[in-house]
């Protein structure tokens, strides 16, 4: 890893080199996510952050952590997994997509088309990662009890949450009701609509840990392209053959 890291934050530096790429022609930029699993501190930031980012309802989440027991008694210790979508380069869930709903857009980022998606779910059950949720079209509020002036911020969380559009592939989807996204498969699509504006996907920027990096792998100099060079470097479920754009340093 070069000096300047020394010198300029990951995150400042990562947002830097984001805003380098949206000059550059659409296809000569491939997205890339690197997740240290050494550094992640298993808080569910990450999660939180993008639940709230996307409006996110019960049932839906795009970046779960998982977590698992590795070593021997007495040498045990607990290690987290972020897992959002792995934006793999072969995907078996847009060859299962009857309607051609779900596709990879020029940047290497699998996307759902919701206008076009008609919740059969098929790409769920075809994807290897379980990176697919479908939305029902609940409300984390729908549970809460009513209590008149004991209860407080049902109705507000409503209004001011839940009923607030989500902005996903750069669009005011509706208030929430029958209409998309609800109703479809739902997943990670790396923040597009942030990074159209120059900012870090939510992940990022929000990883008290500084676990997760995010950049263009086709530029030499960039961040990510230093990370993917690391002998820590791995892929999940290799042997399937699906190329994951999410790699993880161990
Ligand atoms: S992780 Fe799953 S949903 Fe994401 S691109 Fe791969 S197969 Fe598709
Ligand atoms: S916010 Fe960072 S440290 Fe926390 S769980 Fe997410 S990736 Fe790990």
């Amino acid at each position: 890893m070069s000096n300047t890291l020394l010198s300029e934050d990951y995150v400042v530096r990562m947002q830097r080199e984001l805003r380098a790429a949206k000059g550059k022609k659409p296809d000569a930029v491939q997205w890339a996510m690197v997740i240290d699993v050494a550094k992640c501190a298993g808080c569910h930031a990450c999660t939180i952050g993008c639940v709230a980012e996307n409006k996110l309802p019960p049932g839906v989440v795009y970046r779960p952590v998982m977590e698992e027991e590795i070593g021997r008694y007495p040498n045990v210790r607990r290690r987290f997994l972020p897992r959002p979508c792995m934006h793999c380069m072969n995907p078996p869930c847009v060859k299962v997509c009857p309607v051609k709903a779900t596709f990879k857009n020029k940047q290497g980022v699998t996307v759902i088309d919701y206008k076009r998606c008609i919740g059969c779910r098929a790409c769920l059950v075809a994807c290897p990662y379980a990176a697919r949720t479908a939305d029902f079209g609940e409300f984390y509020t729908d549970k809460t009890p009513e209590a008149a002036d004991r209860i407080l911020g049902r109705k507000e969380a409503r209004a001011g949450y839940e009923l607030t559009p989500a902005k996903e592939y750069g669009k005011d989807w509706p208030a929430r009701g029958k209409k998309s996204p609800v109703g479809n498969a739902r997943k990670c699509h790396f923040c597009l609509h942030r990074i159209a504006v120059g900012q870090l996907p939510v992940c990022v920027t929000t990883c008290i840990g500084r676990a997760t990096y995010f950049g263009n792998r086709n530029d030499p100099n960039s961040l990510i392209a230093e990370l993917l060079a690391s002998p820590r470097i791995y892929t999940l479920k290799p042997e399937l053959g699906t190329k994951p754009s999410v790699y993880y340093l161990s």
